[in-house]
């Protein structure tokens, strides 16, 4: 983990400027990084509580939602994070707090705010739900689990949605009354 120690960090304002390899990065169920994230951001100290604020830029391999290939996309998430020590964090029951919690408000331990979780939390944040590789994504043949993109297949004519012949099996009971 890359992290940063806020005992190092003196009160008042300062630069944090990273360029993190991909390599340094943990790997995400939801996407892989490609390129070195670079991180340009603020950090301002008053006593225990510590701002980050900025940007952090790099490439990202996501998964098409409808054909499954992966594809590269150019991202970069903006934000504005406030970081208070554990011991600060409102106590309670975890559900509630959860929903009460204010997004931007993240809670650090032993002295180490981790940067690598504060990248990957932010880069979720930009990803689209339903990732696609193109806008016009023909998907996987649902017959033979082609990729339509670069396989043409001809399972399309013969294939008929089960809910439609459903239907029809119901039109013919119809029409022979
Ligand atoms: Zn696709
Ligand atoms: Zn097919």
């Amino acid at each position: 983990m890359l992290a940063l120690d806020v005992a190092t960090l003196r009160e008042g304002t300062a630069r944090l400027d990273r360029h993190i390899a991909p390599d340094a990065m943990t790997r995400e169920q939801d996407y892989r990084v490609l390129a070195p994230v670079v991180l340009e951001a603020t950090v301002s100290r008053s006593r225990a509580r510590v701002g980050i604020a900025g940007q952090a830029t790099t490439t990202l391999e996501l998964f098409c939602s409808r054909c499954l290939e992966g594809f590269a996309v150019p991202v970069t998430s903006t934000f504005d994070l406030s970081y208070l020590p554990s011991d600060e964090a409102p106590v309670g029951s975890v559900e509630v707090e959860v929903a009460d919690q204010d997004i931007n408000t993240a809670y650090y331990q032993h002295g180490q705010i981790d940067l690598t979780e504060l990248i990957h939390e932010q880069l979720y944040l930009v990803l689209p739900m339903k990732p696609l590789c193109k806008d016009d994504c023909q998907g996987l043949c649902p017959v033979c689990g082609a990729n339509r993109n670069s396989t043409p297949c001809t399972c399309e004519a013969s294939w008929t949605d089960p809910r439609l012949a459903g239907l029809k099996a119901l039109l013919n009971e119809n029409d022979d009354a």
